[in-house]
Parts: C-alpha cells; sequence; structure tokens
C-alpha cells in the first residue's frame, strides 16, 4: 500500500507539470487577443446585472436557515444550469444557525424617543419585554477597555466609534472591533448590554448589523447596533450633560444545527481539466435588504463571467474555471473553510491555480493587485491582465492579497490570488443595512466589472505556466 502510494507521488512529480515555473512562459498574442475581445463583449452585456434583479427581486434576502437562504441556493442551481455551465453541484456545509425576532429600542429620559436599532449577529435576547438601564459612553473600544472590570453593573455600555469613509473600505477594520468583540469587553466590564453607532458611513437613519465573534451560540450579552444618526442623537444627549436611560428589548433565536451549501459551476478545462481557477461571490446575505451589493452583485458578476467565457471563445481554456457562490459567509467565512479544509484533506488544494472572490460591492474596478507568494516568473502575467483591462481604467496596484473574504481560508493553504479592487468609497453606506438593494446598483458597473473578471478569469485559465 505504502509502496504504491509513493510509486504514485513520484509518478506524478515526473509527469504532471510540464512547464516548470523556473521560465518564463510568454501570454500568448491569441490569449491576449482573446481577453481583449472578451473585455469588449462584456461591456455591452447586462447578464450580470440581469441576473442581480431576479436574485434580489424573485429571492430576496438570503440568511442562513431562512427559507430565502434555500431559494437562493435552488436558484443558483438552477440559473448556472440554465446559464449552460459544464458542471452545476452543491456541497453541503454544517453549521449552527442564528435568527431576530424582535428588536426594539426607545430612549425613556430625558425625554421618550424612538430609536433605529438592529441586533448583532448572534446577539443574545434580553429578558423578556426587554430591560431598562442608563447609557455610559465611550468614545472607542480602547476607552470602554480602560475602564474597571465590573464597574458597569446595571449600564448599557455605548460605543461611538465612527467609521472613516475611504475608496478601499480601508476603514472598516479599525472601527469593526467594536462590533465585533464589543459584547466580551462589555460583559468583562460588568454591562448589561452593548450599544454600538453602526460600522457604516452614512447618514441614513438605517442600522448595520454584521456578525460578531461568536460562532455558536450568542454573544456574553445582548449586542445592538444603532443607526447612525441615533448614535449621534444619544451623544448629543450626553454632551448637554444628561445622563440618558432606554429600553432595549431584543429577541433572538439560535436554531441549532443547520446545513447551508456552496454552489459551484464549473467550465471544464479543455487540456488541464484538473487544474482549478476559482472566481466567485457569496450567495448569502444578511437578513435586513435583499443583499444586492453584499453580495449579490459579486455572486452574479462571477456567474456571468464563467458563461462569458464559456459562450465566447472557440476553445474552452485550458483550465477548469469553477465558480463557486459560497455559502454563510456574514456568519463566518463557513462555507469557504469547509470547502478548503475538504480540499486540504483530499490533496487537491495544489490544483487550485489561482483565484479571487467578488465581494467588495457593485463599484467599478480600478485597480489588479496581486498576492506575495505569486512567481516572479508569473508577475508579468498579472501585468497583462491588468494592461488589457487598462481600456476600462484598470491600473496596477501593488500591495498584498488574499483575494476577498472567502478566499482567506484558500489563501492561508499557499493558493495565490489577485484582487479586483472596486471603489468602495459608498460602499459602508448600504453595507448590511435594509438599504442594500438592486435600485442602488449601476448597470455600466455591472458591466464594467464582468469585462475585468473575464480578462483576469480566461487568461488565467488560458496561460500554461504556474503562478505559484
Ligand atoms: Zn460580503
Amino acid at each position: 500500500m505504502k509502496i504504491t502510494k509513493i510509486m504514485a507521488v513520484a509518478a506524478f512529480l515526473f509527469t504532471a507539470p510540464t512547464i516548470a515555473s523556473s521560465e518564463i512562459i510568454p501570454v500568448s498574442k491569441e490569449t491576449k487577443e482573446m481577453a481583449a475581445s472578451l473585455r469588449d463583449i462584456a461591456i455591452k452585456d447586462d447578464n450580470a446585472y440581469e441576473l442581480l434583479k431576479s436574485l434580489t427581486t424573485e429571492v430576496g434576502a438570503r440568511h442562513p436557515g431562512t427559507p430565502g437562504e434555500k431559494a437562493g441556493i435552488e436558484w443558483g442551481v438552477k440559473q448556472l444550469q440554465a446559464l449552460g455551465f459544464d458542471k452545476v453541484y452543491t456541497e453541503d456545509v454544517k453549521m449552527n444557525g442564528w435568527i431576530r425576532l424582535v428588536e426594539t429600542a426607545e430612549i425613556l429620559v430625558p425625554s421618550y424617543q424612538k430609536m433605529i436599532i438592529t441586533a448583532l449577529g448572534r446577539s443574545k435576547s434580553t429578558p423578556e419585554g426587554g430591560l431598562e438601564a442608563q447609557i455610559v459612553h465611550f468614545e472607542s473600544y480602547a476607552d470602554l477597555e480602560k475602564t474597571a472590570d465590573g464597574s458597569l453593573k446595571g449600564k448599557i455600555a455605548f460605543i461611538s466609534n465612527r467609521m472613516e469613509r475611504l475608496k478601499n473600505g480601508g476603514g472598516y477594520g479599525p472601527a469593526n472591533i467594536a462590533r465585533s468583540k464589543g459584547h466580551e469587553l462589555a460583559a468583562q466590564k460588568g454591562a448589561e448590554a452593548l450599544l454600538i453607532r453602526s460600522i457604516g458611513t452614512d447618514d441614513h437613519r438605517n442600522p448595520h448589523t454584521g456578525a460578531t465573534n461568536v460562532a455558536m451560540g450568542y454573544t456574553k450579552v445582548p449586542a445592538v447596533a444603532l443607526s447612525n444618526p441615533d448614535a449621534d442623537q444619544l451623544v448629543r444627549l450626553i454632551a448637554y450633560g444628561h445622563h440618558p436611560k432606554i429600553r432595549l428589548n431584543i429577541q433572538t433565536k439560535d436554531l441549532g444545527a443547520i446545513v447551508t451549501k456552496n454552489v459551484i459551476g464549473e467550465i471544464t478545462g479543455r487540456e488541464l481539466p484538473e487544474e482549478i481557477v476559482v472566481i466567485g461571490g457569496h450567495l448569502d446575505s444578511w437578513d435586513l435588504g435583499t443583499g444586492a451589493v453584499d453580495d449579490g452583485a459579486g455572486v452574479t458578476i462571477a456567474m456571468a463571467t464563467g458563461a462569458l467565457i464559456k459562450n465566447n471563445t472557440k476553445m474552452r481554456p485550458r483550465r477548469t474555471i469553477r465558480v463557486i457562490l459560497w455559502g454563510a459567509e456574514e456568519l463566518g467565512l463557513i462555507g469557504a473553510r469547509a470547502y478548503a479544509k475538504a480540499r486540504k484533506a483530499d490533496g487537491t488544494i495544489a490544483k487550485h491555480i489561482i483565484g479571487s472572490e467578488s465581494d467588495f460591492g457593485a463599484g467599478p474596478v480600478y485597480g489588479l493587485q496581486s498576492s506575495d507568494n505569486i512567481s516572479t516568473n508569473a508577475i508579468h502575467v498579472i501585468d497583462t491582465m491588468a494592461g488589457i483591462m487598462g481600456e476600462l481604467g484598470v491600473t496596477r496596484r501593488s500591495g498584498n492579497t488574499s483575494g476577498g473574504p472567502d478566499m482567506i481560508p484558500l489563501a492561508v493553504l499557499g493558493v495565490p490570488a489577485v484582487n479586483l479592487m472596486q471603489d468602495g468609497t459608498d460602499y459602508f453606506d448600504l453595507h448590511h443595512t435594509p438599504d442594500d438593494t438592486f435600485d442602488k446598483v449601476n448597470p455600466k458597473h455591472m458591466r464594467q466589472n464582468v469585462a475585468a473578471w473575464s480578462v483576469f478569469a480566461y487568461i488565467a485559465a488560458e496561460w500554461p505556466g504556474s503562478f505559484k
């Protein structure tokens, strides 16, 4: 048994990669021309926009464990089949579900006012009927850290940090600690609940939900985001010298063990079908909106890219293009982690040549980044892709990348990645809010995205060299 296995490995080593990564393999003239032609077809094609319209209108929100998620998965399978993908299948992923039932808040003192709030992911419930407590204000997570443990007994901790608006979304990470870990810190300080200013850049009365660091069960205390105007209202009240008292009623439910799915469609490679170029987006969404910019746009951009390449190339690309509609991203990259774990276990991780995910809204692509682990002999290929995307307003950018949230588990296992950087200036106005709906999406930007993605996916699948 053992010897057979070693021989098989040896045979693989001697026969498999015909082209060593020590050579510089140019991108052929034909490949460049085909990539440019796909780009020019895509820029006139509304397939992604039409798919997004159908997904957000005929399905709607797709939160794990809900009928909407189930409908979304069925939609994904049906559409990939209708688009002519060679193989369409799903993979089950076990997880724990959570849903919100009731979420209300009111200022009681100094004057009665309703507030617009939403529970953060896996928030614990308040006692039935809610709890009443005074607010204690902290400008940041770091400020709450400085207060003495146990000192907030009978109070609600309120963190009011603001997220900075940046084109590349760079304001999100620093602000997000209040959302992800604030509940633990509030509990440590003795608070009854955590209230945060939404992690978002808008001034609309829409709260932004989002995951906490809890994978199953509940947060340590009820954890809630206020709409930004409501958070600012509380800050002003406190600045006047008031000690606002609020009533907070959060009722949520742990659904226990549920099954979500990754939905996969493939355009089978003509020469190296076992070698995989991964593109995709996440099919699940938060429950408040209809998941248009997060991440219906990414899902439909990837689907339309696969279909466009299949329908407009004389020969299939050399490698397989695997379009993955990831499951349960919002609750912690659950589908992506399961996918990577399974590929590590069965050894096919090494056949994942390069990948990327579209998960930053529906804004236009302006930059192309590549991961640091891409071979120096393959950098020219990424440069070539950026060059062909140039007409779309895309330029080559420095900086490392994992290729998007759902690519992280694959990147950790060494899969090279690119990032098609989107203009996210307005993304965090909508992200995780009831306002994440189809009307916000510009069809011209969707076409531009598919054009850029087609260049990447086609060249990655066609160029015969190794990215590693
Ligand atoms: Zn997303």
